[in-house]
């Protein structure tokens, strides 16, 4: 799977600009077992980089986009990181394995309570899973060194934009539901001040509003 996600990568080069992936990237990917984040049914299909569903309605994004985005997060060793939709857990893990600690917020419950379970088990003890509205974000562990959004949103919800710490990375598909979206790099700059950067299109599940 390693192998696949690292040609897709050079395959997109001219669309994206990203010549390869970094070692630590590629050694985070290498080091969770995705099998353990999809459905029974899917299983056979874990180490193929595709999408699969979750059930609910909802996807495991395909390894190259996981890489993609963990990459574009630049993140480091002493960070803290939010996640916002949760989903299987398996964006979360792959962060888990570069930084000191991931916060993940899943609307859904079932899927939060599931995903708690299964990073629990899996000794993933640097993830903390909240069920409830990602785009209002996790205040109290505020500020965070890097902020991504693993579903489509037109834009950056607000609190997200807030609660990163200047001169680090919002992550996200921005764009319409149920058309493409720019996988899309927002840094916060001094000032209140962003620089924007899309790299792909992209194909993501809506970002949902909160009751
Ligand atoms: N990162 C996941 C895949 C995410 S799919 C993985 O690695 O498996 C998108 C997820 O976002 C879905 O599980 C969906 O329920 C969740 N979601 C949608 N709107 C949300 C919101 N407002 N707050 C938190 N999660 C949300």
């Amino acid at each position: 799977m390693v192998r696949e996600v690292e040609a897709h990568v050079v395959a997109t080069f001219p669309r994206t600009g990203i010549r390869a992936l970094e070692p630590r990237v590629l050694a985070a990917l290498a080091s969770v077992p995705r099998h353990e984040f999809v459905p029974e049914p899917q299983r056979a299909f874990a180490y193929e980089d595709r999408a699969l569903p979750l059930g609910a309605g909802q996807t495991i994004s395909q390894p190259f986009v996981v890489a993609l985005m963990t990459q574009l997060l630049d993140p480091r060793a002493g960070d803290v990181v939010l996640e916002v939709g949760t989903g299987s857990g398996y964006q979360a893990a792959v962060l888990a394995a570069l930084v000191t600690k991931v916060y993940t917020v899943e609307l859904d419950e079932g899927l939060a309570e599931a995903a708690r379970a299964r990073l629990l088990r899996l000794g993933f003890a640097n993830v903390e899973v909240r069920a409830g509205d990602g785009t209002l974000g996790w205040p109290e562990a505020a500020p965070f060194d890097g902020v991504i959004v693993t579903a489509a949103t037109p834009e950056i919800p607000p609190a997200l934009l807030e609660q990163l710490r200047e001169g680090r990375h919002f992550v996200a598909p921005l764009g319409p539901h149920g058309l493409t979206q720019s996988l899309t790099r927002v840094t916060k700059l001094a000032g209140g001040r962003v620089a924007r950067r899309a790299f792909l299109e992209v194909e993501f599940v809506p970002l949902r509003e909160g009751e």
